[in-house]
């Protein structure tokens, strides 16, 4: 197997090894609770359980009370992180045995996620704003090397491109375009961008907004006319609604 197999197959292994031994210790303590050592720690280990379900549970009201007053607000948004990061995984799969589809669930991440990002408080300019494209946006026949520098679009007319290029030049706000997470990172790195505005699918939209820590996005979904990663098309309105959104406007 290759070392770089290896090293997550390895790691799938030890995590593997960390729940059965998780679950022996708490069997073994339930069995022999007599003894005080024991009743200590499954005590502890029984309060500590209590307390992180007490504050995934705090979290989840925190979104749920935002969302009916239709108005988030920062305390609530803070009670709310720990809540949206680790319970996102468990509500996927959940949410897949229970028939709902992945893009679904992960479309109503993306719209509770830019529900929390609206409620920003600190004031960004525009010229703090990082719009960042997928590349399929682009017209597969275009032979201009957008990703590079997009102002090497020639504004044809023959995709979005040209448009999202005015519309960030007429706010100042900075824009790319990405060909996957890597690129990504490292524009993000390169630019520090105050706030993100991101165009892509769910899927890719989803682990950016996970994947870009203290930095807010908004997501802006992007339209599949002739199927995934080709051609795709997004609307001008949403991008700059998104914008506004971040700016206060
Ligand atoms: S608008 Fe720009 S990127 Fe799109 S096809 Fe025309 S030149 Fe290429």
């Amino acid at each position: 197997m290759e070392t770089k197999k290896r090293i997550y197959v390895g790691m799938l292994g030890v995590s593997l090894l960390f729940l059965v031994l998780s679950i022996a210790l708490i069997l073994y303590l339930i069995n022999n609770a007599q003894l005080l050592v024991n009743q200590f720690l499954l005590t502890l280990i029984a309060s500590l359980g209590i307390i992180i379900l007490i504050m995934l549970a705090i979290g989840i009201a925190a979104i749920v009370i935002m969302i009916i007053r239709g108005k988030p607000s920062p305390i609530l948004t803070l009670l709310s992180r720990f809540s949206n990061e680790v319970l996102f995984p468990p509500a996927v799969f959940f949410g897949k045995a229970l028939g709902v589809e992945r893009e679904k669930i992960l479309a109503s991440f993306i719209a509770v996620n830019n529900f929390l990002v609206s409620n920003n408080n600190d004031v960004i300019q525009p010229e703090g704003i990082l719009i960042l494209l997928p590349h399929c946006i682009q017209n597969s026949d275009c032979p201009h090397k957008i990703n590079v520098n997009i102002d090497n679009c020639r504004s044809c007319g023959k995709c979005k491109i040209g448009e999202l290029k005015e519309l960030a030049e007429q706010y100042g706000a900075h824009i790319k375009v990405a060909t996957g997470g890597t690129l990504a990172r490292k524009i993000i790195r390169e630019i520090r961008p105050r706030a993100i505005v991101a165009v892509a699918c769910e899927r890719d939209l989803s682990s950016g907004i996970q994947d870009s820590g203290p930095v807010p996005v908004i997501g802006v979904l992007n339209c599949r006319p002739n199927g995934p990663c080709v051609n795709t098309d997004v609307s001008l309105e949403a991008v700059e609604q998104a914008i506004n959104t971040i700016c206060h406007r």
